[in-house]
């Protein structure tokens, strides 16, 4: 999976220094750490830009250039790189679309369409970009789920052989189109309808054209089938698809499985040592971020979609029985004081569900489902269930990189990577700094097969960040979670300055990155 390409031959501008005239740079980045996105230790020295290239990197006697930045004391790498988030619901919006909850956390490329979510339309989608530019770079995933829906729509069927056809055909187009792959997010309804075969079937149209297979997997608890042989469903799929699997926020969610992280890693590291090609994302908080819907609601009621759910929770036998099987869920994520709701503008915004029970004297089974009826987009919830000791066995993987999966209300779309840093990198050394960046630079566009993202190297693209070692931190929360980053004193995006002296600009400079010469493509 290479060559996401945006138009252009490639330029390689090399300074000669010594007798020959040294070429004047459009910005030099002087005197900072350099952590080049590789493995190679981090050196003091001098970063070249010109146009959206950069053009030197080293120790430089001499550089000349129309504008110098003294990043001495300062942490420069290349731009982060977020590969899973929620992004295209705030670029939707106008005001928005700069995607400054990102930048000013150093992300330069965010990748959307996460989840099995998002648009089978890639063309359409990279269109609507052109015309209507964001902040850092975007690239896409087609998600499992929105072509399930178009074709099958959103009951619990298996589709029929003229539908799976179609299914694999919207898949194909989509990876033609440019797509990094097939994101599939089998813990939500439709897509948990699916059967492991099925999801296979799909997932083979973008093996061969040389995609990975992106999964929120069926299970990251006691739901179902269980965290452990959920892992290995995903494996299963990428083995019998022929592709490379990535678990997408990776984590032991819920009191059963709590301390199983070890037991996700050995399963993944016998893959990994079998020949298979084997990564995840993390994002570093304990609470997830996801719905009262998602959280609560067993399987069987979710057949059918909301107006099937609404219909259930009014009829007073199929009632009973979601209350008795609500319970179980509940007591899984840890009770009604572990979920947190986070949709903004309601009455019970920023309150735990046991509060709004407590407010509305029922219990909270009661309260969740009157949410749930009356006003379901306003059910989002943070959901406290993971421990310290997980999150950072699977932080200290090497094939684990960092993704926000950023999403409205909660603070991970606004502090993920400052976070991670602040908090595991500063306070508990949990990893080295040299770790940080790599993992969430070179080895994040290595998985995701980036054209000349990801490592500061002469001729790449310009993506650069600098921040402070002292400052860099989140201000996001629970109570705020939007509040943007601080200590990103430059941000370099495509060889524009998107983060100047500390304060935003204004410009647009992220591009559309697809994958370009596709194979199995007409
Ligand atoms: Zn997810």
């Amino acid at each position: 999976m290479k060559k996401l390409v945006r138009g252009g031959a490639a330029l390689s501008f090399v300074l000669l220094l010594g007798a020959t005239p040294v070429p004047v740079a459009d910005l030099v980045l002087k005197g900072g750490t350099i952590h080049d996105g590789s493995s190679r230790p981090a050196f003091v020295g001098d970063v070249a830009i010109t146009g959206d290239r950069v053009t030197y990197v080293g120790k430089a006697a001499k550089l000349r250039a129309r504008r110098s930045i003294d990043a001495s004391g300062l942490i420069v790498a290349p731009g982060f790189i977020d590969p899973h988030t929620h992004a295209d619901f705030t670029a939707a919006d106008a005001a928005r679309r700069r995607l400054d909850l990102w930048l000013a956390q150093g992300v330069t490329t965010i990748v959307t369409g996460n989840d099995g979510a998002g648009s089978f339309d890639v063309a359409g989608q990279t269109r609507a970009l052109a015309a209507r530019p964001i902040g850092p770079n975007m690239a896409s995933f087609v998600g499992f789920g929105a072509v399930r829906k178009e074709v099958v729509g959103e009951g619990d069927v298996a589709p029929n052989a003229a539908q799976l056809a179609r299914m694999q055909g919207l898949v194909a187009r989509a990876m033609c189109d440019g797509a990094l792959g097939l994101s599939a997010g089998l813990f939500y309804a439709p897509q948990k309808f699916a059967k492991t075969d099925e999801v296979i079937a799909v997932a083979r149209e973008a093996a061969r054209r040389g995609g990975f297979y992106d999964t929120h997997q069926r299970d990251e608890s006691s739901y179902g089938i269980g965290l452990l042989a959920s892992v290995d469903e995903a494996l299963r799929i990428g083995r019998e698809a022929g592709m490379p699997v990535h678990f997408a926020h990776l984590k032991a969610l819920g009191i059963d499985v709590h301390g199983q992280a070890p037991a996700v890693i050995a399963r993944i590291a016998a893959a990994q040592a079998a020949g298979q090609a084997v990564t995840a994302d993390q994002y570093p908080y304990t609470a997830s971020g996801s719905g009262l819907i998602a959280s609560l609601l067993p399987a069987w009621a979710l057949d059918g979609g909301i107006t099937a759910i609404k219909a259930r929770i009014e009829d007073p036998a199929q009632r009973d029985r979601l209350r008795r099987d609500m319970a179980d869920n509940l007591r899984r994520r840890g009770g009604a004081n572990a979920l947190l709701l986070t949709s903004a503008g309601r009455p019970w915004t920023g309150k735990r569900l046991d509060a709004v029970a407590a407010d509305w004297g029922v219990d909270a089974i009661d309260a969740a489902l009157r949410i749930i009826h009356d006003a379901p987009e306003g059910s989002s919830v943070a959901s406290f269930n993971m421990i310290e000791a997980d999150i950072e066995a699977l932080m200290r993987q090497p094939w684990v990189v960092t993704g926000s999966d950023g999403s409205a209300g909660h603070p991970r779309i606004a502090g993920t990577f400052p976070y991670k840093y602040a908090r595991y990198v500063v306070e508990r050394k949990t990893i080295p700094l040299a770790t940080f960046i790599r993992q969430s630079t070179g080895r994040t566009a290595d998985l995701l097969g980036l054209d000349r993202r990801g490592y500061l190297r002469p001729g790449w693209f310009a993506d650069v960040v600098v921040f402070d070692p002292r400052r860099f931190a989140p201000r996001s929360d629970y109570v705020n979670p939007e509040a943007l980053a601080v200590g990103v004193t430059t941000l370099v995006v495509n060889g524009q300055l998107a983060i100047d002296g500390g304060k935003p600009a204004t410009n647009l400079p992220g591009r559309v990155l697809r994958r370009s010469a596709v194979p199995n493509c007409t």
